[in-house]
């Protein structure tokens, strides 16, 4: 169909993709367009309701397995994530940030720092989509300054005993188990001393409340308070104390990730806009064929292309185990941009109906803003490029 061109068969992508990783990209697309429809998804981000149909497909279609170690049931690599990744942001972004925080971040920290225990007992039920995680770093104090966090954990015996809030935990209802970044030792400086805990869910004297948000009803984030829970002390992922340099290998990795989300997603918009400015008549012409209207799709299409290489450059740096640090950051505040340009757009480009919630343009326009502040916000990964650029 004319409407996914701009999605599959890019041959722009032949550099960085196989033949393979582009069949396994058509293959997420097509199992998508299937079930996660306008409609579908319309209904669970209204309902606030947990997509499971979809969650069982991803399941069935082995994406939960993408990127972990074949040992424990995992198959491909960075680049059949990335692929993938574009093709569900265009579906549902929100859907994609949840396998994001599953395998990406959880699933990816647990290969590369949990003990062998732990990793025999969850990851090849992670690979089977029949366990689930969330990633809980931010505080109410602590969000671009995440290192400042203040969520205690105490040696008690074999244990932990862990007290704090921790805010806008995605993915935290479902959620077996928690990797939570939390403070095991006051150190000199504010980087030392933390720790990462695989907080079993649910646990007594922990509460998971969701939050209201402006978008992303499917997934909620939530709220979680830590009141004297017990966390058994084997649960400790990684160095003790080392928490903090241990993170920053998962959260480049998040960074090249949400970029190919937020592309996918921006796509999605802009082939809306463009659908409409072609259909809708007004002076007796198509809309579309105002230069006002058509320069404006140009360069969105300009915009999100752009946004893509730049996104496929990374995974491929990431995928050849070189650092991917500026250009993680670059294609992240680059793509988080560009989509937001395309919602305001697209939105102004279908006018009412861009406004009703009748077109999935509100739902775009509601979801973009996030990828402005999550995972980064556009400030923090424009320091970070800063000081390699300028020093
Ligand atoms: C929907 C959603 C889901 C999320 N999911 C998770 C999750 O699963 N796990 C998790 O741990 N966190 C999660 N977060 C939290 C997210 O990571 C933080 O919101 C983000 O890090 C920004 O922190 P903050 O919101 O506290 O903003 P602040 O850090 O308070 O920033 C406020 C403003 O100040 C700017 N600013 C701050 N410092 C600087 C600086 N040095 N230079 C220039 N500008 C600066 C920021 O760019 C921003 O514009 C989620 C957030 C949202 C909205």
């Amino acid at each position: 169909m004319e409407k996914f061109e701009k999605l599959m068969g890019r041959r722009d992508l032949a550099n960085f993709l196989t033949a393979e990783q582009f069949e396994f990209r058509d293959s997420v697309h097509r199992a998508l367009s299937q079930h996660a429809t306008p409609e579908y998804l319309r209904e669970h981000d209204e309902n606030k309701t947990f997509p499971r149909e979809l969650i069982e497909l991803m399941a069935q279609q082995g994406w939960f397995a993408v990127t972990l170690p074949e040992e424990y049931g995992g198959v491909g690599g960075y680049m059949d994530m990335i692929g993938m990744l574009e093709v569900m942001g265009y579906h549902s972004s929100t859907l994609a940030r949840y396998w994001n925080i599953n395998v990406n971040m959880v699933g990816g920290a647990l290969v590369q720092l949990a003990s062998p225990e732990i990793k025999q007992e969850l990851l090849p039920k992670l690979a089977e989509g029949k366990t689930f995680f969330s990633f809980a770093l931010s505080e109410n104090g602590a969000g671009s300054d995440a290192a400042s966090l203040r969520t205690s954990a105490e040696r008690d015996g074999d244990s932990f005993i862990v007290n704090g809030t921790k805010m806008w935990i995605t993915g935290s209802v479902q959620a077996n188990h928690i990797l939570l970044a939390c403070r095991t030792e006051k150190g000199e400086g504010k980087h030392e001393g933390i720790s990462l805990l695989l907080v079993p869910n649910p646990t007594p004297g922990l509460e998971v409340r969701p939050i209201d948000l402006l978008g992303g009803h499917m997934v909620r984030s939530c709220e979680l308070n830590f009141v004297n829970a017990r966390v058994p002390a084997r649960q400790l992922v990684g160095d003790l104390h080392r928490g903090w340099v241990q993170l920053m290998g998962v959260l480049a990795k998040e960074r090249i990730a949400l970029s190919a989300i937020v592309v996918g997603a921006a796509q999605a918009a802009l082939d809306q806009a463009l659908e409409y400015a072609r259909e809708r008549k007004q002076f007796g012409r198509s809309i579309s064929s105002f230069q006002a209207i058509n320069h404006k799709l140009v360069e969105l299409q300009t915009q999100i292309d752009c946004a893509r290489l730049l996104s496929y450059r990374g995974a491929a740096l990431l995928a050849s185990g070189q650092k991917c640090n500026f250009e993680s950051a670059q294609a992240k505040f680059f793509a988080g941009d560009t989509y937001m340009k395309v919602a305001m757009e697209g939105l102004q480009i279908m006018g009412a109906n861009g406004y009703s919630m009748e077109y999935s343009m509100q739902r775009h326009f509601r979801e973009a803003k996030v990828f402005q502040i999550l995972g980064g916000t556009g400030e923090i990964l424009r320091n970070v490029i800063a000081r390699d650029l300028v020093g």
